[in-house]
């Protein structure tokens, strides 16, 4: 049977098992998806085993998506630009790397009925997760794309490798006049409870926030923008099965279904 990993350190936490056998079980694919727990200095040799040892294909999750790009032999391009690689194929002795939280992302806002086109949009955050999402956000021709982030620094980092594109970057404290249709939170703040310090104003009953957080409560995020009574307020599951949909068609070229798998899941976390 075909075998696929997915590797993280912790990983205990992962979905990703779940929702990959409902996905080939959606499908009539025969497969086996595992999690693993891998040592901070085992990655390359843990995947370099797996591969010798006949795996079609794994995903990544954190400490270890930069590390997996570096392992590739070929990216795609939405990888190279993202800076990391959550889905590796294994194929003919080559490895090939691809992002497909960008895509997770995009579709959950598109089946949430959230436009981008044309639209001013607000990413909260410069890590690992803000970046990755980047180039999907601006393939979807945004009005304007601004990046903020606790450390401006980082958020111009990301902006100055796309000149061309409607992108900029501002410090949480420059958002005290602005005005956005869409809200993403890419921070990792509400992971440890901590709500953002970000101006009030923006959370009107106008916008659509998507938290890329998700748990079996309400987010700090998410419970703001309640209060707020915006629009829209989303939560980032749909984005982890969105995201697992891509890399399953990837590795088997068939699509699954996620809303199915999305509701199940939704389900067994409460
Ligand atoms: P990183 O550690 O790479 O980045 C963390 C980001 O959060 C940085 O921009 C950091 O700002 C900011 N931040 C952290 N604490 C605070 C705070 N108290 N106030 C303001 N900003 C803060 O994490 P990732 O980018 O990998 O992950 C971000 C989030 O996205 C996580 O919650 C993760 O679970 C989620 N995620 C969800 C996915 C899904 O499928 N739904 C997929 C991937 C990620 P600074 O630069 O100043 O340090």
């Amino acid at each position: 049977m075909d075998q696929y990993r997915v590797y993280g350190n912790p990983i205990k936490q992962s979905r990703s098992p779940f929702i990959h056998q409902r996905f080939a079980e959606q499908t009539n694919q025969q497969l086996n998806y595992q999690s693993e727990l891998v040592a901070l200095d085992k990655f390359v040799d843990t995947v370099q085993a797996f591969a010798e040892s006949g795996g079609k294909g794994a995903n990544v999750t954190a400490p270890f998506k930069e590390q997996a790009m570096a392992l590739c032999d070929q990216l795609s391009e939405r990888a190279q630009l993202a800076g990391s690689v959550n889905t590796l194929s294994f194929v003919k002795g080559k490895i090939l790397g691809d992002t497909t939280d960008g895509d997770g992302l995009v579709n959950d806002l598109i089946a949430n009925n959230v436009k981008l086109a044309q639209q001013n949009v607000l990413l909260l955050g410069a890590g690992g997760a803000a970046k990755g999402v980047v180039p999907s956000l601006l393939e979807q021709d945004p009005k304007q794309l601004v990046i903020a982030n606790r450390t401006l620094a980082n958020a111009q980092t990301i902006v100055a490798q796309y000149p061309d594109k409607p992108l900029s970057a501002c410090s949480f404290e420059q958002l005290s006049d602005a005005k956005f249709d869409v809200i993403i939170n890419a921070t990792s703040a509400g992971l440890n409870g901590k709500s953002l310090a970000i101006p009030e104003q923006l959370l009107d009953k106008h916008v659509s926030c998507y938290d890329m957080s998700y748990g079996p409560s309400l987010t700090p995020f998410l419970q703001l923008a309640h209060d707020r009574q915006v629009k829209k307020a989303i939560d980032g599951l749909g984005m982890l099965v969105g995201q697992a949909a891509v890399s399953f068609e990837i590795w088997r070229q068939v699509k699954p279904q996620p809303e199915q798998v999305l509701c199940q899941l939704r389900k067994e976390m409460q």
